[in-house]
């Protein structure tokens, strides 16, 4: 019995050490390994087509905005923003409706109405910090904008 099952664990063993090598032959040699790289390691300027790395903000040969993709303004393009913009607001509103925190600060069970407490003083400080990154997040939008204009500023020199 014991004769059995090692021979066959030494046969999936070798079967399986075989496996890999005969797989990974073919994708080397595949004709897709030369395009994947012009593509990913080097970035190419959508203007005069010249390479440029990714780090870039212009394109060193012609001056093309590297760090600012061309906006879609297709009509399904706009579709998008616009519904988008106007189903944002009501996301928030669903949200905080369905919060049943005020059920249970009204409720007779005052263990009840301790979670409830807890569960608004969790929700503002959560809804402190979403505000408080959602400033650095667009304070980071606004300098990226002027640095890409090239308006470098120093706007922390007074600090
Ligand atoms: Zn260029």
């Amino acid at each position: 019995m014991p004769d059995k099952e090692s021979t066959k664990s030494g046969e999936d063993l070798a079967s399986a050490a075989s496996a890999p090598v005969a797989s990974i032959a073919p994708v080397a040699s595949a004709p897709t390994a030369p395009i994947l790289v012009s593509t990913t390691a080097t970035a190419v300027c959508p203007q005069c087509h010249l390479p440029v790395l990714p780090e870039y903000y212009f394109c060193p040969n012609c001056g093309t905005n590297l760090r600012l993709p061309p906006l879609r303004t297709t009509i399904g393009a706009q579709v998008m923003i616009y519904l988008f913009s106007a189903a944002l607001p009501w996301i928030a509103y669903l949200a905080i409706t369905k919060w049943p925190g005020p059920r249970y600060m009204r409720s007779e069970d005052p263990r009840a109405r301790a979670i409830g407490w807890v569960a608004l003083g969790i929700l503002v400080i959560s809804s402190i910090v979403a505000i408080w990154l959602t400033t650095v997040w667009i304070n980071q939008q606004i300098s990226s904008a002027l640095n890409d204009v090239g308006n470098i500023g120093n706007f922390g020199s007074g600090l």
